[in-house]
């Protein structure tokens, strides 16, 4: 049988581990990125990223999170390097609240206990919890070392027979016969095309499609905390600080920096450009900390960087896309919490570009693709 030929756009999380998922079923494969394989421009790439199952009162969010906890330790057994982290993760709340959390995380099979206000001010000293806030924490959860277990994942494409990575060779047009066509004049030709550009997808997409999709810019504090990051142990992941601005962070993992971050430091944006913070968003986030954290020290914030994702306008969520008879599959925007969901995005990816009955991933907009005629792009090369 002449096995199936793949070309995946974008060597994310998300083409990365689609790349991995076709070359598992003997699919021959090409993954082409505009910049090195893994580029530390995509989303993905930083320090670590929050795998939580946790969604405050979503059952497909919590259930499809705690398939993708365990769809982590698998590609953590698979590469054969430790990235998954598990430090905890501890979400604050209303009081009120905690209980039904808990009862959602239990239905979903996922070990929690409830942290009442003095317990979470008594454990977590550094953090200046409200008045009135109780905390959910999930002992089992925690953070994978994004960098890290991106580069595991380029290696092991790399030895793998029957796949080819493209480094430093940006894609302008996908056609609607699948083929992919290079800024540099060449082409790649494949059975089935995976798009996976993250925040750049909507210039490979339809502009029917693109017209949905809003880019965000987000804004991320590393914080160098005196004395010295051991008195950060035992800190779990916070993805949130119970506040009305959204506030999380991310404590200091096997050497990693602190990271402080709050969704009202993401704001729409029309294009993509750099990744310079400009200064109002920097002190934005020092300014909410400083409330947040006890002995919180400005001086020790040490950088500071922005990064971006598309999300549907309408929902915020993912969105999955079949173009041209599923010619061309896109994963048209990532949504800004989507890598914990990553392996089984990757796996319902590789499941319609290989012709297998799709994984069930239990979200809605993977489930349910979005189908459109043509693949066309909105036109753009830059
Ligand atoms: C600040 C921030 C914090 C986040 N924290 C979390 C978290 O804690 N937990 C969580 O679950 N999610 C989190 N997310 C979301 C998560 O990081 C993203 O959903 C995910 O990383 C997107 O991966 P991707 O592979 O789709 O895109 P990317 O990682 O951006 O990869 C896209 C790749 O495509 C390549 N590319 C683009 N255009 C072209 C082209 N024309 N030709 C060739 N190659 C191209 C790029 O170079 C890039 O390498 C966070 C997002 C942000 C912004």
């Amino acid at each position: 049988m002449i096995p199936v030929r793949i070309v995946v756009v974008g060597g994310g999380v998300i083409g990365l581990l689609t790349a991995m998922e076709c070359a598992r079923t003997g699919a021959q494969v090409d993954v082409v990125d505009r910049a090195d394989i893994p580029s530390p421009w995509a989303t993905s790439y930083d320090r670590h990223r929050v795998v939580r199952a946790l969604h405050r009162g979503d059952m497909g969010l919590t259930a499809a999170a705690a398939r993708g906890h365990d769809a982590w330790l698998e590609i953590e057994r698979r590469l054969g390097t430790r990235f998954y982290h598990r430090v905890g993760a501890l979400t604050a709340m209303a009081a009120d609240d905690a209980p039904t959390n808990l009862t959602l995380l239990a239905w979903a099979g996922v070990a929690a206990r409830a942290l009442p206000a003095e317990d979470l001010a008594a454990r977590y000293p550094r953090i200046r919890f409200a008045a009135g806030l109780a905390g959910v924490l999930e002992p089992a959860a925690g953070a994978v070392l994004a960098d890290r277990m991106l580069a595991a994942l380029a290696g092991w494409l790399r030895d793998r027979p029957g796949v080819r990575l493209h480094p430093r060779r940006r894609v302008v047009r996908v056609d609607d016969a699948g083929a992919v066509r290079l800024a540099d004049g060449g082409v790649l030709g494949g059975d089935v095309v995976v798009v996976a550009a993250g925040p750049w997808s909507r210039d490979l997409v339809p502009a029917v499609l693109g017209k949905d999709l809003t880019l965000y810019r987000q804004t991320m504090l590393t914080y160098a905390p005196a004395p010295s990051p051991q008195a950060w142990a035992g800190m779990p992941a916070v993805p949130s600080l119970g506040t009305t601005s959204g506030a999380w962070l991310m404590p200091p993992v096997a050497g990693t920096p602190v990271r402080l971050s709050a969704a009202s430091a993401c704001r729409p944006v029309p294009e993509l450009t750099d990744r310079v913070t400009p200064a109002r968003w920097r002190d934005h986030l020092i300014d909410e900390f400083s409330a947040l954290l006890v002995d919180f020290e400005p001086a020790a914030v040490v950088g500071a960087t922005d990064s971006y994702y598309l999300a549907d306008t309408a929902s915020g969520r993912p969105v999955l896309a079949t173009l041209c008879d599923g010619t061309v599959l896109a994963y048209a925007a990532c949504g800004g919490m989507s890598f914990k969901f990553a392996p089984l995005v990757a796996r319902a990816l590789a499941d319609h570009a290989v012709g297998r009955p799709p994984l069930r991933t239990g979200l809605g907009s993977i489930d349910r693709p979005r189908e459109f005629a043509a693949a066309g792009s909105r036109g753009s090369s830059r």
